[in-house]
């Protein structure tokens, strides 16, 4: 199969090239992508200049593949052509401690999938087979996506909530994150208020579903949106706006939780005393480790779920400088490339 894939040249440059054949080494599979999810942290990329994309320039992007196993390396042994993968998109270094746990996210020398010439928005794709996740036949590509990162980031927050015993969750921004968690918490039958202040996502969040969407607004009137009058007992920041952090605490009530997800510039935006009396909790949370995904894709078995209605548009690769500058344009839902 000849490569091609959507590489990034800077400044919102993008091209859908080809690429040299892949033969894969030892531990190696090659795999047929068969969706691939673009991600927000892709059009962080997508919007650099040539400078800024340094050893990305020209490169493959993407980490939300999902697909089909169509060559193995000769020491593969975890799997065989034919079978159905997604991946846990954090290539660790295999033998650090963290690597060990398969927290591979926590690696210090673990790359992502570009600088690993592994970028996802392709249509065959090179990885070590311990990234590759076995995708149970009742779970689409299209969710498969979704558990490569998005879904699976928004599972880890949800799920550290729920082992508090968490009952009443509030959801800053409602990209796809914000949307996959609210989704999650409603399916766990736990009351979920997600905030937007852009009134196209909040729009898009209700079709698909979502039952309590509010704009972003002063403390006093998001805490008005909890059904217990001290506030909220966790709360998920997917935004990584400075205002939606300070909220995400001041809208808790005692002992409350706050998740952080959300990707800043990195300016200060909350104080210490806003933690200190209420005793609230502050939480840093990115993609699940690869035992925890397979949790999920057991969880989404047995309680029917899927990420499919958060889809906006499934695009073939050919088009996916389309697909980036939709996604760009802050439309909301997500986007998937259809590479075969
Ligand atoms: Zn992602
Ligand atoms: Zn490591």
């Amino acid at each position: 199969m000849k490569k091609i894939g959507a590489a990034l040249f800077g400044n919102k440059s993008l091209e859908v090239r080809e690429f040299p054949d892949l033969e894969p080494g030892l531990n190696e599979v090659l795999i047929e992508v068969k969706a691939a999810g673009i991600c927000g942290s892709d059009l962080h990329f997508y919007r650099s200049s040539p400078e800024e994309l340094g050893a990305r320039y020209g490169k493959i992007v993407g980490h939300e593949p999902a697909g089909i196993v169509i060559q193995t390396g000769n020491a593969v042994s975890k799997f065989k052509v034919g079978d159905r993968v997604t991946v846990n998109h954090t290539l660790g270094c295999g033998h650090c401690q963290y690597c060990h746990q398969g927290e591979t996210v926590l690696c210090p020398t673990g790359k992502g999938m570009a600088l690993a010439d592994a970028g996802a928005n392709t249509n065959v794709l090179k990885l070590p087979e311990n990234t590759c996740l076995e995708l149970p036949e009742n779970i689409s590509f299209e969710d498969g996506t979704f558990i490569a990162c998005t879904g699976a980031t928004a599972y880890n927050a949800v799920q550290q909530l729920r082992d508090q015993a968490v009952r009443n969750v509030v959801v800053f921004g409602l990209g796809p994150v914000g949307l996959s968690a609210i989704l999650l918490l409603e399916k766990m039958g736990i009351n979920a208020v997600g905030i937007d202040p852009i009134k196209s996502r909040r729009d898009f969040a209700s079709s698909i579903g979502c039952r309590k969407i509010g704009d972003f607004t002063e403390t006093e009137g998001l805490i008005k949106l909890s059904p217990n009058p001290e506030g909220f007992c966790g709360s998920i920041e997917t935004s990584g706006a400075s205002n939606a952090q300070s909220q995400a605490i001041d809208v808790l009530r005692p002992k409350g939780i706050a998740i952080y997800l959300g990707l800043s510039k990195g300016v200060p935006s909350i104080s210490p005393e806003q933690f200190i009396h209420k005793q609230i909790r502050l939480q840093g949370s990115k993609v699940l480790p690869s035992w925890a995904a397979v949790e999920m894709m057991n969880f989404m078995q047995e309680s029917n779920f899927s990420f499919e209605q958060l889809i906006r548009e499934k695009i073939p690769l050919q088009r996916a400088a389309e697909a980036f500058e939709m996604f760009e344009s802050g439309m909301s839902g997500k986007f998937i490339l259809l590479p075969n």
